[in-house]
């Protein structure tokens, strides 16, 4: 048999050509590689409410966790309402889901509501549903207001109009209440009853939040007198860090257990007020609070106004999130986002065509594995490769205790006697 360089040399090809040659080898292998990626909304499907959790669509408990536009009726909060900052969300924070937060009708607006200005505040929602739908992440609509029941037959017919045109996406999550204050759980009840009609007579399926009196915290009394009737709905929480804190979540806690499901769709680093009393340790207990409990969250808010929650510095609008120039706590966020979407990259964890996952993803203590088949040994490596944990556990769903380990990501390699096959985790 002839040498391949032998064979080579006889067809003629300059050493320019065999390198446009590797050139398109490499581009297509490549090319390849990048096409399989899943979007976050194929990745989980349509969201749906399981006992107390809100879950992907096939059941797999998931925290996701993600950003809220500032009320879309103020002009202090910058024009964040375009594909642009959804993109950059998306791309750049790794934002699997952005709340849209509809303004209703405020004293301080200007009549720029939707009640005053309809067309040209559902052109603005409609423009971020796009955009969230094109990039394939969850967008919340949400109806964003302290006074819902005022307003109920609007609420009616414009979530019917949204149901209607975008029902069968499985990005879209109905929000209907932002924040009650002073109305009874009653009130928020009878209101709710009317506009989850609306929306179920266009669209069966998809998640619908409800909020709860004392802006969004009495949980206890929803948990205490649900709303029946429909399969697919949970309920609102909202927190400030440095306003509500322990109490707070000792009542999601118990309204969970005794069977409904939370959604956070508004939580701040600061004060209630929105600004001082940026508070990052607090947020941190929140924030393992709510990973450890399966609960998605999502932070207010993108927009330049000058108060602390804000995540864009004051006055600097789209170019300045899209640059960089980020407050204390959009910094904070950033990297918070960017670490959950490390830690929730999935690769292809399973062996002979067996889906493997891991109970919890951040990770304290236990690394639980739910795996059907029998594993012969675990390791586990650093980003650099190194081997740091290694145990012969010759069983199926093996939990190991990793409390020794460092903070970080982490690689988990799984052998069985056929194969192996890995995942990322992150240790907290
Ligand atoms: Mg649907």
């Amino acid at each position: 048999m002839e040498p391949y360089f032998t064979f080579f040399r006889k067809l003629n090809y300059t050493k320019k050509q065999y390198s446009s040659f590797a050139l398109i080898f490499f581009t297509i292998l490549f090319a390849n590689q990048s096409i399989h990626s899943q979007t976050v909304v194929e990745q989980y499907g349509r969201l749906q409410v399981n006992g107390s959790h809100v879950t992907a669509e096939n059941g797999d408990k998931i925290s996701l966790a993600g950003m809220s536009l500032f009320w879309s009726n103020a002009g202090d909060g910058g024009d964040f309402y375009n594909s642009e900052t959804v993109n950059h969300l998306a791309d750049d924070w790794k934002n699997p889901i952005i709340r849209a937060a509809l303004g209703v009708k405020e004293t301080w607006d200007g009549g720029t509501g939707y009640i005053d200005n309809t067309q040209a505040q559902k052109a603005k929602i409609r423009t971020v549903i796009d955009a969230a739908i094109a990039k394939g992440v969850y967008v919340i609509i949400d109806w964003h207001t302290h006074a819902a029941e005022v307003y109920k037959d609007e609420a009616v017919a414009f979530f019917t109009e949204m149901a209607e045109l975008y029902g069968n996406n499985d990005h879209v999550i109905y929000e209907i209440y932002n924040e009650p204050i002073n109305q009874s759980w009653n009130d928020v009840k009878n209101y709710a009853a009317d506009v989850i009609a609306g929306i179920r007579s266009k669209d069966p399926d998809n998640l619908i939040i409800v909020g709860s009196p004392t802006w969004s915290q009495d949980v206890d009394q929803a948990a205490a007198d649900p709303i029946t009737g429909d399969p697919n709905l949970a309920y609102t929480l909202h927190f400030y860090a440095n306003t509500h804190k322990q109490f707070l979540r000792d009542r999601a806690l118990a309204a969970m257990n005794s069977g409904i499901a939370l959604f956070v769709t508004e939580w701040g680093t600061t004060d209630a007020s929105g600004n001082g009393g940026y508070n990052e340790q607090e947020s941190e207990i929140w924030l393992n609070f709510m990973i450890d409990n399966h609960i998605s969250y999502v932070n207010w808010t993108v927009a330049h106004k000058n108060e602390d929650s804000c995540v864009v510095s004051p006055g600097m609008g789209v170019q300045g999130l899209i640059n960089g120039n980020l407050t204390t706590s959009g910094i904070f966020i950033r990297n918070h986002l960017i670490a959950r979407a490390e830690a929730l990259s999935v690769d292809d964890f399973s062996i002979d065509n067996v889906k493997l996952s891991l109970d919890q993803n951040p990770v304290k203590d236990i690394l639980s594995i739910n795996s059907s088949i029998v594993i012969d040994n675990l390791i586990i490596f650093d980003m650099t490769g190194r081997s740091v944990f290694s145990k012969n556990v010759n069983q199926d769903n093996p939990k190991i205790n990793i409390t020794n380990l460092n903070s970080g990501n982490y690689i988990l390699k799984v052998n069985s006697k056929k194969a192996f096959t890995s995942t990322k985790f992150v240790k907290l």
